[in-house]
């Protein structure tokens, strides 16, 4: 759906009929233009097939990880048309989002009116708990400002606005709490649903901007302070719960981290957890909102945890939720890589073995002091970490003996792996304990992150001499120059190519020279696949030409042990189907 040029994207067609090609854009219809005559634009940039989605769609998925909440976005139909396309497609569960519906006139003379009338409509129909408001680039091109309008509508339609303390009192009416502090008094008496609003152009980012961005609103929005500045100190038999941001990552991802906290036996909350909102039951009666969520008052505790455990290491800081928790209230920010492959989920657990242990001052973590240099995770980790559940410490053992099987298969394949900036870190780290070398790893993400996070997670499984070609640069970067996180690995020749910001154009480019053995990522990869003949391992999102895209399991020991079988037999099989002879066995 973007399309960018010179540098700006461009809206779908969705928001593009609705802005009625407005001012805007007519100095990239230019660069059309002279492109269309023959006329060589020395500046033209173009985006042919983004290796990314759109911004709100992220925060889209967000919202839906919240108990009793409506994603609402404002913007055009066809923007919540073309997300509802996507988002079901992938996860096969049906999706409500609401939109404001502007059309052409509200492009000219603002969208505050349908803004407000969309809120009263969704609120009297769904009865939410919460609306999720994200806007879109046509909103943001106008310049509705979604704080003033949400001022206005508060003032006119919820009694008294709706300040801090009333949030306050709203997450305690939808927990059963008999207060009566922002009833509408224009509706019945059931409390209002609470409005978290995000900002969300797509021009400015992609759906995991989004996504982050619509975690952080919803905390910056709902946790409440400490009590008089201090947090309540937990009951003496009781451990402190702790806050985890695993990321955009699949329901089955997050069914397993819950599993995984419980058998810590942490106090935690995941936020958002769309593990049953969007892989739900088959039911006799549809649900306008599906059972499930993180509880909006679980959220409002968050201040007031013991710590937070975010899990991406390219999470730009101003999206970071959990950067937001440590500053504004002292809760210690813990980042991590998503635990994808053995010595990542390592990392993981290590860190909830040292939060579960009273006393123990937790070392793992990699993010960027205040100097701005990383705070580098161990190179090398003990063979098991210490504080394993019976159940973490079976499923490691049995990664670790496919692992022995299956080396023969895998042991020196090249793989091509794109998709979400951590996806691919996780994905780096995975292929290079099997012994598969990553020749190219590529997003449509721009945090500026992904050379120094891969090179913290596979620089010294590489081939001594390794280096990294970075598309910003000309030339081969020595891991020593590769940014933060790459300082502690030497120079080396014949690494990976890491490619930010790009699209499937330049990754097709690039692919066909390098010639890999397979792709992983998700389905966008499909024709590339096809052309090149070779397999796609789908992965991530989105996947909209096999069914399961929620089920698959990506972290934990567990997701590593499937991938790594889904990698494998797909080599095998690849091998068979080009072989003369086929197949036997006696
Ligand atoms: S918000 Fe998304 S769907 Fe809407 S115009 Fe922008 S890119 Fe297209």
């Amino acid at each position: 759906m973007l399309a960018s040029f010179a540098g700006l994207s461009l809206p779908s067609a969705a928001g593009r009929s609705a802005l009625g090609m407005a001012i805007a854009l007519v100095p990239m219809q230019i660069h059309l233009l002279e492109g269309a005559m023959g006329k060589k634009t020395p500046d033209f940039t173009s985006t042919t097939n983004a290796c990314k989605l759109c911004r709100p769609l992220g925060a889209v998925l967000a919202f839906r990880g919240v108990a009793g909440a409506v994603p609402y976005l404002h913007g055009s139909q066809g923007c919540a048309t073309y997300m509802r396309r996507y988002i079901i497609s992938h996860f096969n569960e049906p999706i409500d989002i609401a939109s404001s519906s502007l059309g052409e006139k509200n492009a000219i003379y603002g969208g505050g009116a349908n803004l407000k009338l969309g809120l009263q409509n969704v609120t009297a129909k769904y009865r939410p708990k919460l609306i999720g408001i994200a806007t879109t680039c046509l909103t943001e091109t106008i310049g509705d400002d979604l704080n003033l309008l949400l001022g206005e509508y508060r003032r006119e339609f919820i009694s008294g606005g709706e300040t801090g303390n009333e949030i306050g009192e709203q997450v305690g009416d939808h927990q059963g709490a008999p207060t009566a502090g922002a009833v509408a008094p224009t509706l019945d008496r059931r409390p209002r649903p609470l409005l978290v609003r995000v900002s969300s152009p797509s021009y400015a980012g992609s759906h995991v901007e989004g996504f982050h961005g619509a975690v952080r609103a919803l905390v910056e929005q709902l946790a409440l302070s400490p009590v008089n500045g201090r947090k309540p100190a937990p009951k003496a038999s009781a451990k402190a719960a702790i806050n985890l941001f695993p990321g955009l990552v699949s329901p089955a991802d997050l069914r397993l981290l819950k599993k995984i906290v419980a058998e810590y036996e942490l106090p935690t909350t995941i936020l958002p957890d769309f593990s049953d909102t969007l892989d739900g039951p088959a039911l006799e009666d549809y649900p306008l909102i599906p059972e499930g969520g993180t509880e909006i008052a679980a959220i409002a505790r968050m201040g007031r945890a013991a710590a937070s455990i975010e899990l991406g290491r390219t999470v730009p800081e101003i999206l970071s939720a959990a950067a937001w928790l440590e500053a504004g209230q002292g809760v210690r920010r813990h980042c991590l890589g998503l635990p994808l492959g053995l010595r990542e989920t390592d990392r993981f657990l290590i860190l909830l073995g040292q939060l579960a242990a009273p006393g123990s001052e937790p070392v793992a973590d990699a993010r960027p002091d205040g100097a701005g240099e990383y705070r580098e995770v161990p190179a090398s980790v003990p063979p098991a970490p210490p504080f394993l559940p019976p159940r973490q410490a079976a499923a490691r053992g049995r990664l670790l003996d496919a692992m022995v099987d299956g080396h023969k298969y895998l042991a020196g394949k090249r793989a091509v792996v794109y998709g979400e900036e951590d996806l691919v870190v996780g994905l780096a780290s995975l292929l290079a304990e099997l012994g598969i070398l990553p020749v190219l790893c590529a997003s449509g993400g721009k945090s500026g992150k992904l050379a120094a996070a891969v090179g913290a997670v596979i620089g010294d499984l590489l081939p001594s001499g390794a280096a990294w070609l970075s598309r910003r640069e000309a030339a081969p970067v020595p891991l020593s120059a590769a940014g933060p996180g790459g300082a502690s690995f030497p120079p080396r020749a014949g690494g990976p190519e890491i490619y930010e910001d790009c699209d499937f154009f330049t990754i097709a480019e690039r692919a066909r020279q390098l010639k890999p053995d397979l792709l992983i990522g998700h389905s966008k990869g499909y024709s590339l696949a096809r052309e090149l003949k070779i397999p796609l391992v789908r992965v991530g999102f989105p996947i909209h030409d096999r069914l399961g895209g929620q089920r698959i399991l990506h972290l934990g020991y567990q997701g590593a042990q499937q991938l790594f079988d889904a990698i494998v037999n797909t080599l095998i099989a690849r091998k068979q189907d080009e072989s003369e002879v086929g197949y036997s066995y006696m």
